[in-house]
C-alpha cells in the first residue's frame, strides 16, 4: 500500500491508477464501520483510496480536535490488511496553505440539527470534501449512513456543483449491543458506554411503531425520546428528530424517513440515525 502525503503526488499517482477509482474519506481511528466502506470500494473499484485526514475546519473552537484520537500507525495497518491501494494522509498545512480563504457553503440539508447545533461544521465538511474529490477524482466516493445528515449534504453538494462521481452510502455498522461504531466511542466511561445503546433501542423502538403503522410525526419521535429520557447517562438530548433523508426537512409522509437523534454523555456527543423504511 502507498502512502501519500501531499495533493502533488496523489494527483501523480491518480493519474497512473487503473479506473475506477474508488475514495473514502475519513478522520482515521479506523474501526469496522470504516473499513467496511474500504471492502465496500475493494469490492466495485480496481483502485481504492482512503484518505485519513483530522479536518480542522469542522471542528468548532470548544470541540475535541486538539483531543481526535490520531492511531496512524495502527490505521495504516488495518488498510494494508483490508487491501486498500493508497493512503492519502495529508498534514493541516497541505490542505489549508497559508492564505487558505475559500469556504463552500450548503444550505439546504445542511442547516437543521448538526447544521444547528454545530455552527460551521458542515462547511468544513463540504469544502474539505470538496478538496478531495478534486484533488482524487474517484469514481466513486463512499461515505456511512452513520453519519445520514453528512450524506445528504455530500449528495446535495456533489450535485450542485456537478462534480462528476457517484456517491455510494454503506450502512451503520453496530457494536453487538447496538451502539453505533464511532471513533468518538472511546471517550466514554464505562458507564456511558453501558447506557450508551440506549439510543438505539429508541431508534428501534420508533421503527417498531413505523412498522406497526403509525405514521404521526410526534408519536413517532416520542416513540424514541421514551428510550433515551429514563437513562441518567444522557445528560442532555440535542435533538430526536424525524425528518426526509434527502433534505433533512421534517418528515411530512412522504419521501425516505430517518430519524435523527443526538445526545450527550457529559462532554461527548452521540449521534446516531435508522431509516424506518429499512436500511
Ligand atoms: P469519520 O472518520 O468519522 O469522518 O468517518 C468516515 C466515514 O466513515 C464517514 O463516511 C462515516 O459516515 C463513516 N462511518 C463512521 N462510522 C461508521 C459506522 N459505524 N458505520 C458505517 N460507516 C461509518
Amino acid at each position: 500500500m502507498r502512502r501519500i502525503e501531499t495533493v502533488a503526488a496523489l494527483r501523480r499517482y491518480i493519474a497512473a491508477a487503473p479506473r475506477p477509482i474508488g475514495l473514502v474519506p475519513t478522520m482515521g481511528a479506523l474501526h469496522a464501520g470504516h473499513i467496511s466502506l474500504v471492502d465496500a470500494a475493494r469490492d466495485d473499484c480496481r483502485t481504492v483510496v482512503v484518505s485519513i485526514f483530522v479536518n480542522p475546519t469542522q471542528f468548532a473552537a470548544d470541540e475535541d480536535l486538539a483531543q481526535y484520537p490520531r492511531p496512524i500507525d495502527r490505521d495504516l495497518a488495518m488498510l494494508r490488511d483490508s487491501v486498500a491501494d493508497a493512503a492519502f494522509t495529508p498534514d493541516a498545512a497541505e490542505m489549508y496553505p497559508p492564505g487558505f480563504a475559500t469556504t463552500i457553503a450548503v444550505g439546504g440539508p445542511a442547516l437543521p440539527l448538526e447544521g444547528a447545533m454545530r455552527p460551521g461544521h458542515f462547511a468544513g465538511v463540504a469544502t474539505v470534501v470538496a478538496k478531495l474529490l478534486l484533488a482524487a477524482a474517484p469514481d466513486r466516493a463512499y461515505f456511512g449512513q452513520k453519519d445520514g445528515q453528512q450524506v445528504a449534504v455530500v449528495r446535495r453538494l456533489v450535485r450542485d456543483l456537478h462534480i462528476p462521481v457517484d456517491i455510494v452510502v454503506g450502512p451503520t455498522v453496530r457494536e453487538p449491543d447496538g451502539l453505533a461504531m464511532s471513533s468518538r466511542n472511546v471517550y466514554l466511561s464505562p458507564d456511558q458506554r453501558a447506557a450508551a445503546p440506549a439510543v438505539h433501542r429508541g431508534l428501534l423502538a420508533a421503527r417498531r411503531r413505523y412498522v406497526a403503522g403509525e405514521r404521526d410525526r410526534a408519536a413517532l419521535e416520542a416513540a424514541c425520546g421514551q428510550a433515551l429520557a429514563g437513562v441518567r447517562e444522557i445528560t442532555r438530548i440535542d435533538y430526536v428528530a424525524l425528518v426526509d433523508a434527502d433534505t433533512m426537512a421534517p418528515w411530512e409522509g412522504a419521501g425516505r424517513p430517518m430519524l435523527a437523534v443526538a445526545v450527550r454523555m457529559g462532554a461527548t456527543r452521540l449521534i446516531d440515525n435508522l431509516l424506518l423504511d429499512g436500511d
